[in-house]
C-alpha cells in the first residue's frame, strides 16, 4: 500500500495564516514586525534562501530587511553589527545566513544575536530552554520535523522514534523536543556517523526521522512495515536517463534535482505517511521561521 504524503505546503499554509492574523494585531497597535538577515560575503545559496525567506515574510506581514556584509569583515566587526540589531527597537527577529567565510566561526556569531531575538532558536538560552520542555524561540527545522509527525494524528506515546543525525541544528534539538513531555513521549534513539548498525535502529523505528544530508542512505529494506518517514536531507543530485547518463540542460550542463536521504520511490512502498522532498520538511521550517519571529515580537514588547 502506497504511503500517505505528508505535505509541508498545507500545514505551512495553516501555520502563516495564525501569523498573519498575530501580525495584523500588532500593526494595528502600531508596532511593524521585521525579521533581519545579515549574510557574509556572497553566497549563491544563501541569496536563494533570503529570497525565500522575503516572499513568505512579506506574506505574513512581516518586513524583511537582508543585511550584506563583505566578505572583508572581521568575525568581529560582524558581531559588532549584529549587536547594534540587538540594541535596535525596530529589530524584533535576526538570522545569521550560512555558511559563512571560513575565516569565521558561524556559532560564535549566532550567538551573539540576543536570545530574544533570536530567530532561529539557535542562541544556548534558547537551546537550553528545551531541556525543560520550555523552548519558545525553537530550532526551525527541528520543530518543523516534530510538527509534521504531529500532523498524522498518532498518539506519539511510547512510539519508538529513531532519529538519523545528531547535529546541533536538526537532530539533537528534535531529540530533546521529542522528549518534552513527561509522560506521553515516545522512546527516541539517536542514531549517527559512528552507529554501529544503522539498519538495526532504523528498522525497529515506528517513525524514522533522517537528517544527514547524503542520498540514498536509507533504503527500503531499512524502514519498517507502516513506519512514519520524515526526510530532512536536502541534496542536489544529476537528473538520470534510462541508461543512468546524466541528462545535460539546454548550456549542455548536467541537470540537477533536490532530493533527501531516503530512497523515496522504496520507503514510499512500505511507509504509512511519507514527506516528499522538496515540499516536506522546507516550507514547514521557512513558516516555523515566521512564528518565531512573532514569538519574538511577542517576549520583546509583552515579556511573554
Ligand atoms: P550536519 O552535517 O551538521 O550533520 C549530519 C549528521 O549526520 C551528523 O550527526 C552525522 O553524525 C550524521 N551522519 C553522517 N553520515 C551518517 C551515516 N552514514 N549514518 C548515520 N548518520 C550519519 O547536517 P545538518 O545541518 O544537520 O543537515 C542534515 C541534512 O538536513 C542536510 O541534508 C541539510 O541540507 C538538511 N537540512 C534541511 C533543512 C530543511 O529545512 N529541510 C534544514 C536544515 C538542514
Amino acid at each position: 500500500m502506497a504511503a500517505k504524503l505528508l505535505e509541508g505546503k498545507e500545514i505551512a499554509g495553516k501555520i502563516k495564516n495564525e501569523v498573519k492574523k498575530e501580525v495584523e494585531k500588532f500593526k494595528e497597535e502600531g508596532i511593524e514586525v521585521s525579521l533581519h538577515a545579515v549574510m557574509i560575503g556572497d553566497n549563491p545559496g544563501s541569496r536563494v534562501y533570503a529570497r525565500n525567506q522575503k516572499k513568505s515574510a512579506e506574506e505574513v506581514g512581516i518586513v524583511y530587511h537582508l543585511h550584506e556584509l563583505p566578505e572583508s569583515q572581521t568575525q568581529e566587526e560582524v558581531i559588532k553589527f549584529i549587536e547594534e540589531l540587538n540594541r535596535d527597537e525596530k529589530v524584533n527577529g535576526i538570522i545569521l545566513q550560512v555558511p559563512v567565510p571560513s575565516h569565521m566561526n558561524a556559532r560564535e556569531i549566532q550567538m551573539s544575536i540576543s536570545p530574544d531575538k533570536d530567530a532561529e532558536g539557535m542562541n544556548p538560552y534558547n537551546i537550553g530552554l528545551l531541556i525543560y520542555g520550555k523552548g519558545k524561540l525553537v530550532p526551525c527545522t527541528a520543530k518543523a520535523a516534530k510538527t509534521l509527525l504531529e500532523a498524522t494524528g498518532l498518539p506519539l506515546k511510547g512510539l519508538e522514534v529513531t532519529v538519523v543525525g545528531h547535529s546541533e541544528i536538526v537532530g539533537k534539538p528534535l531529540t530533546l523536543m521529542l522528549l518534552e513531555s513527561l509522560f506521553e513521549s515516545p522512546t527516541p534513539t539517536v542514531c549517527h556517523i559512528a552507529t554501529r548498525d544503522l539498519s538495526f535502529h532504523t528498522k525497529r523505528a515506528d517513525v524514522l526521522i533522517v537528517a544527514v544530508g547524503k542520498p540514498g542512505l536509507i533504503k527500503g529494506e531499512m524502514i519498517k512495515e507502516g513506519a512514519v518517514v520524515i526526510d530532512i536531507g536536502i541534496n542536489r543530485v544529476p537528473v538520470l536517463d534510462d541508461k543512468g547518463n546524466p541528462v545535460l540542460n539546454e548550456k549542455g550542463r548536467k541537470k540537477m534535482k533536490i532530493v533527501g536521504d531516503v530512497v523515496f520511490e522504496e520507503a514510499e512502498k512500505k511507509a504509512s505517511f511519507i514527506t516528499p522532498v522538496p515540499g516536506g520538511v522546507g516550507p514547514v521550517t521557512t513558516a516555523i521561521l515566521l512564528r518565531n519571529t512573532l514569538e519574538a515580537v511577542k517576549l520583546q514588547k509583552r515579556g511573554k
